[in-house]
């Protein structure tokens, strides 16, 4: 199994360049740990109780527990796949981590790309966000707009903004991705993996830029 790492700031575009991808490539997989913990919210699961609090402040959950249902996913994973991490690691506890994992799965890290959006960008692009509370998928009021206004292209359900998306905690989260997520990008890049690719564009051509890159 090989595993992509992607990078990025809250409305950098991880999610949707990660599901594009997963889309355009057979054995390539979208893992969004940001979904995992959702659905695991939703579910009322004791990892998702345990979760919600963190979430709801836009803050980051515990390092053990976001890592225990990453590779719980992972090693139910066919090894012929590509695994597109989207949102894990975030830390550097999280780095060592998911290092154990692969080493558990025998899988190889193959690179990390980091999706670089100049920050008034970050801030307009939360700012249309909207996703489907039923199957996750997820739109943007002018930059991937559903087809009838408000309602899921997938499956017809109302969408909604994201808890964790109002403005305040934006901004919470974007402080908490310069402290402790950004001292991830030097230490990929001193183990030769880091992939760095503009990300302010149209979607194809981020797809395209990434994909030139692995
Ligand atoms: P995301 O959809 O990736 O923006 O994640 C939504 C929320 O889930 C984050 O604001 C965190 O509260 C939590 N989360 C997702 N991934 C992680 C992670 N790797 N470590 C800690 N918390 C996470």
């Amino acid at each position: 199994m090989n595993i992509v790492v992607i990078l990025g700031a809250p409305g950098s575009g991880k999610g949707t360049i990660a599901g594009r991808l997963a889309d355009a490539e057979e054995l390539w997989q979208h893992v969004s740990s940001g979904d995992l913990l959702r659905q695991a919210v939703k579910d009322r699961t004791p990892c998702g109780l345990e979760a919600e609090d963190y979430m709801v402040r836009g803050s980051l959950v515990p390092d053990k527990l976001i890592a225990n249902m990453m590779a719980d996913l992972m090693l139910r994973i066919n090894n012929g796949s590509t695994l597109l991490l989207d949102g894990y690691p975030r830390t550097v506890g999280q780095v060592a981590l998911l290092d154990e994992t692969i080493a558990l799965c025998q899988a190889h890290l193959h690179a990390v790309v980091q999706l670089e959006v100049p920050e008034d960008v970050l801030v307009e692009r939360i700012a249309g966000r909207c996703i489907c509370p039923k199957c996750g998928a997820g739109y943007h009021v002018t930059n991937i707009p559903p087809r009838r206004a408000g309602v899921c292209d997938n499956c017809g359900t109302a969408l909604i903004v994201r808890e964790d998306d109002a403005p305040e905690t934006v901004r919470h989260r974007l402080v908490m991705y310069e402290k402790q997520t950004v001292p991830l990008l030097e230490l990929y890049e001193q183990r030769g993996l880091l992939r760095r690719v503009p990300a302010n564009g149209r979607i194809p051509e981020i797809v395209a830029k990434v994909k030139a890159v692995l």
